[in-house]
């Protein structure tokens, strides 16, 4: 029994167990309901993979739908890289591609039909005023003046509305509910307003647009989804959906469910502050490495894959709560561990002359491409008299338990000889700028010497068939020790050191490498060729993640959800 996984579901699963058992539903459709005033993040792919997974697991649909009800933030850039992301996560929508701004027919017909049965007005009260007689979570709140006004009054200035003859801000139309319920949201809420802006669809057709909790459930409601899946914070707004669904009498109406929201420790999420970086030039724009937007994970070197993988360890929850960057990280070691090759670089290079080793001479040594993944094959790998080495690799005075070179010390060059260290050459300043060793001819790589043993392993690169390139390292783009936002004003405390660009030599086997490749830099973590800057002859490789981790999964995954495929 010990090897037996119990598959809980997630509470979500159970809600639709349920359901569909008491046949409230006769089947599963969900959807992914962004709104394109930004690019997706972290988040999202949570959201997204969760709704699509709920579909494929039932066999049921999943919609694709722009929630582009409101036209001040709304572009087609966010339209088009949205739809990007979520194909490249493999979130299939099939032909399920939808827009509410096509529904807006329909919602001016919810609207007139809501006005028809009393249950909607058109207020004149400015933002301000409806805000003061909105009351407070304390105190009820008080009737507009215009809640009375007759069903053919409300027809006639709603129409009016619709045709232009109002300014912005100067009426709205409210739902007619409770100003006295202790829910907010259910106070006579705003469901529709003057905007005279044109719309990246519908054009200047409309000059009055829903608001958002009018037009959501419409929106499920119209593309006959079942479970309408969203995050914590519209729990207290399901009785005005539910109450928008019955009053527009919708047969079989959505239901809303609330999960918690993904939190990254020590990341920024929320698009608002991602669209403040991207906007003040902070990063290179919403793909920039160092974010975790979608598009700037996966320009990263990140894998749809990792993605998944990290969501379905996260799981699902109804309370919040925050998740520590390094699983991500993990993900992504794990998914690329046995699919990549190992290859050398090195990052910031010092000279290496074996004086014993033919000058001119270059020969080619079998490298494999990966010890734990034979299926990768191997390579020729070029060697000679120079080669570069990692600065670090060397010491002249080294530490106690320094196994790397030093002087008088014997180390193996990766896939190549024993190497042993005879001299250090200086600059005027002191500082190392060669370092001189004698080879072992006996000791190649892969024969069968068993002479002696050394302790140090260090990699290398040969310094005539070396390819320049540019490596960036990242770290977090946000002071881990301050956190990431000032509790004085709101602003971010960045980290000068998110981005560290060096100028490395990288083996000849790399010298066409084309994005979205990626490759294991031994020692140095895994690099992938940056897709918007890398280009023959002067190739640029970003660090998706280095080798070491703290990171441990624990042992049982803290979550609720555990993985059912
Ligand atoms: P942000 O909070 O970053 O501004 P948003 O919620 O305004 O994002 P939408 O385009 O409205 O962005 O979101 C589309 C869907 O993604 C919604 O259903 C929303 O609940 C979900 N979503 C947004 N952020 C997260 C998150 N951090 N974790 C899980 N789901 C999220
Ligand atoms: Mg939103």
């Amino acid at each position: 029994m010990e090897n037996e996984t119990v598959v809980t579901k997630n509470f979500i699963e159970q809600i639709i167990d349920k359901d569909l058992a008491e046949g409230r539903f006769d089947h599963v459709q969900t959807r992914f309901p962004p709104e394109p005033n930004g690019y997706l993040h972290i988040g999202h792919a949570k959201s997204i993979l969760l709704n699509y997974g709920l579909a494929r697991e039932y066999h049921g649909k999943f919609n694709m739908r722009f929630d582009d009800t409101n036209p001040t933030k709304e572009k087609i850039e966010y339209v088009e890289s949205i739809k990007e992301d979520i194909a490249w996560l493999g979130a299939d929508w099939e032909d399920r591609l939808f827009f509410a701004s096509d529904y807006f027919d329909v919602m001016y017909e919810c609207a007139v039909k809501l006005i028809k049965k009393g249950k909607a007005f058109v207020c004149d009260l400015s933002a301000e005023e409806i805000r003061e007689y909105r009351g407070t979570l304390t105190e009820p709140g008080k009737n507009s003046p215009y809640r009375e006004r007759s069903v053919e009054e409300n027809l006639r200035l709603f129409e009016d509305m619709k045709n232009g003859v109002y300014a912005d801000g100067e009426k709205v139309l409210r739902a007619r509910i409770d100003m006295a319920s202790p829910n907010i949201n259910m106070r006579d809420p705003v469901i529709y307003r003057v905007a005279h802006m044109t719309h990246h669809n519908t054009g200047d057709t409309w000059c009055i647009y829903p608001m958002y909790d009018f037009a959501h459930p419409i929106e499920d409601a119209v593309e006959h989804v079942t479970h309408s899946i969203c995050t914590l914070e519209f729990e207290d707004h399901r009785p005005l959906y539910d109450w928008v669904v019955k009053e527009c009498e919708f047969e079989n109406p959505p239901k809303q469910i609330e999960f918690a929201k993904l939190y990254l420790r020590n990341v920024v999420t929320g698009k608002r502050y991602i669209k403040k970086l991207v906007e003040d030039g902070t990063v290179d724009g919403w793909d920039d490495p160092r974010l975790v937007t979608i598009s700037g994970l996966r320009r990263r070197g990140y894998t749809p894959e990792a993605i998944r993988r990290f969501v379905e360890l996260v799981g699902v929850s109804k309370s919040n709560s925050s998740v520590d960057y390094a699983m991500l990280e993990y993900c992504i070691r794990e998914d690329l561990k046995l699919k990549k090759s190992r290859v050398m670089a090195v990052l910031d290079p010092l000279k290496l002359i074996i004086d014993n080793y033919p000058e001119g001479q270059i020969e080619y040594l079998d490298a494999p491409n990966n010890l734990e993944n034979e299926a990768l094959g191997s390579r020729k790998l070029p060697f000679g008299r120079e080669l570069y080495i990692e600065r670090e690799d060397f010491m002249e005075n080294p530490l106690k338990k320094y196994f790397r070179l030093f002087p008088g010390n014997e180390v193996r060059l990766m896939n190549a000889y024993f190497v042993t260290c005879t001299e250090v050459v200086k600059d005027s300043q002191g500082n190392v700028t060669e370092v001189h060793c004698t080879y072992d001819p006996e000791t190649k790589s892969g024969s069968a010497f068993s002479g002696r043993k050394v302790k140090g392993t260090i990699h290398w690169v040969a310094a005539c068939t070396a390819v320049e390139a540019e490596a960036r390292l990242y770290e977090n783009l946000v002071d881990e020790e301050k956190g990431v936002y000032n509790e004085e004003d709101g602003s971010m405390n960045l980290n000068p050191d998110s981005l560290r660009v060096r100028t490395c030599f990288v083996e000849p086997s790399l010298a066409e490498a084309e994005a979205p490749e990626s490759f294991q830099f031994v020692r140095n973590g895994y690099f992938c060729v940056d897709s918007k800057d890398s280009e023959p002859g002067h190739l640029v490789f970003n660090r998706i993640v280095s080798l070491k981790s703290s990171f441990k999964l624990p042992a049982e995954p803290g979550n609720e959800k555990s993985c059912t495929n």
